[in-house]
Formats: structure tokens, sequence, C-alpha cells
């Protein structure tokens, strides 16, 4: 007997309908399948800086990313507690990300030469400010558009500033690779293959294993490829910026363990398995400090200051 692949809805009608019906269904899917394949091909673009292949939507411009970003800035900065900016901890995040910003366009430029391209200069538009938040958190985040946060919670697992540094550059990153344009982007998709498979019929169980498949299959290793290249490029900054890369290594360590294994959201769902990623900063450190070497004018004797 043939089983209907898309629902068992209507296996106990007999007759001509349910061939009818799949034929139909076969239809609309293969529609949507069409677009999702225009949508994904037609967005593509590589990102000079990782050399990589990226999805993001061409009708979001640069603008339009960055008004999202202080929109949303807004809102968190309304909704949170910040810091007294003049206060000791403001002074010193805030001149943590200065020394970093200063690096980005050399970084980036290095970095795509690397892959024999130009670099984009997009973060030449972002108006860059960051604040400090009180929060038990141990987390920071930097918005589309250069609107940066550090959580008071991160100070004392981050222990110094170099190690803050790692952390804020990880952030930076983020915003300079695009990752929330390509997270709408693969958002949109994911829309496309819901509406795929409520128009066809599939039986909500069905859209519900389908969806939890892209999750692993698609969105998952997305999200950890993220977590990864703005470890690489944030690492990159740090050490130009002259911060002592090698920091990022105890850093994580801490994080894991002042988590007590589950690390702040940012940098959880995405990194199961924290020993990944302190394999992978091991990995870039040879090159990070050669970064610090090439970029630093002042390399020598610059030691882990303490955070007060
Ligand atoms: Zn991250």
């Amino acid at each position: 007997m043939r089983q209907d692949p898309f629902g068992g809805g209507n296996r106990r009608q007999p007759g001509r309908a349910p061939r009818r019906r799949f034929g139909m269904r076969f239809i609309v899917l293969l529609l949507f399948a069409g677009y999702g394949a225009y949508y994904y091909f037609s967005n593509q673009s590589v990102d000079p800086v990782t050399g990589e292949n990226v999805l993001i939507d061409r009708s979001l411009d640069v603008k339009q990313e960055k008004a999202l970003g202080l929109e949303a800035y807004q809102e968190i900065l309304g909704q949170e507690r910040p810091v007294d900016p003049d206060s000791e901890i403001s002074k010193e995040v805030r001149l943590i990300a200065e020394r970093l910003i200063a690096k980005v366009d050399v970084v980036e430029a290095e970095l795509a030469r690397e892959h024999g391209l130009e670099p984009t200069r997009f973060s030449e538009t972002f108006e860059w400010e960051v604040n400090v938040l009180e929060s038990d958190q141990a987390n920071a985040f930097c918005l589309p558009g250069g609107k940066m946060a550090v959580y008071t919670g991160l100070i004392p697992v981050a222990k110094n500033a170099d190690a803050l540094a790692v952390v804020m550059g990880h952030e930076i990153a983020h915003a300079l690779l695009r990752h929330g344009a390509q997270r709408m982007a693969q958002q949109k998709l994911t829309q496309v293959g819901q509406m795929a498979g409520a128009m066809s019929g599939m039986d909500p169980q069905q859209q519900k294993m389908v969806m939890a498949a892209m999750g692993y299959g698609y969105l998952l290793p997305y999200a950890r490829k993220h977590e990864t290249e703005a470890d690489n490029v944030g690492l990159m900054l740090a050490a130009a910026a002259c911060f002592d890369p090698r920091e990022a290594v105890p850093l994580w360590q801490r994080m894991s363990e002042a988590s007590g294994g589950q690390a702040p959201p940012e940098f959880s769902s995405t990194h199961p398995n924290p020993g990944t990623r302190i394999q992978t900063l091991e990995a870039l450190m040879p090159k990070a400090l050669e970064y610090r070497a090439k970029f630093c004018e002042d390399a020598q004797g610059e030691t882990a200051t303490a955070l007060r």
C-alpha cells in the first residue's frame, strides 16, 4: 500500500482524492522550495574577513541594519540599569573598547588580504558606544551599528583587561561580520519552510519534526560557526590592540566554571563544549601573537592589568 509521506490525515479516504491532494501538496512544496533556493542563491556574498560565502538579504542595507541595532539598544538601555558613565569601571570598559575599535580597520584589511580580498569597510558607518549594565550575567554584546554593552557580572569572571578585551573583541566581531543580518536571512528561510509546511497541509506534528531537523541540521551549525568566527576575529582584534590574547584560554575556563558548566545565553546554546572553544583558541594563538607583534606598537612588557 502506498503511504502518503506528508500526512496520514486522508489515508482513510479511498478513491482518487488523496492522490490529487498529494499532487497539489507536491506542487506547493516545489514552489516554496524554488523560492527558498532563489532567495538563498540570489543573496549570497563573500565576507572578505572570513573568506566564507554568507547569506545576507540584499534588500537589507547597512543603514537599515544600523537603525535596527540602535532601536534594540535603546530598548535594552531603557529596561536595564546602566552604570554611571563616569564610574571607574565605565571608564575602563570605554578605554578597552576604544583600543579595540582603533584596530578594526587594520585587522579587517589584514584578514581580507589573507583571502586575497578587499575589506568592505562596512564598520566605517558605525557610531560606536559602550555602556556598562548592572546585572549578574557574565555577558556582553555589540549590536549592528556599534552599540555595545558589558554586564557587571562579566567583570569578576574576566578579572583583567586582557580577558575583557577578548570578550569585547568577540562581540565586536559579531557586528563586523554581520552575523545579525545573516541570522535574519536564515529566519526568513525558516519562515518560508514553515509556510510551505502549513500550506501543503503537513500536520503540525510533522511540521514540528521538520523544523527540529532544520534547527539541528542548519541553524545550530550556523550559530556555532558564527561563534568560532567571532572568537577568531575577536582574538586578532584584542591582540592587535596590545592586549594579551593568551588570556583567552583561562578566561573561557573561568566562564565555564562560573556558570557551572552552563555558559550565559550568548555563549552557550551555540557552544555546548567549552573544551572545543579552548582548543580552537589555542590553535589560533600563534597567529594572534603575530598580530600582536605586527600591529601593537608597544608589545613589549605589557602584562595583564587587573580590573578594579
Ligand atoms: Zn558570540
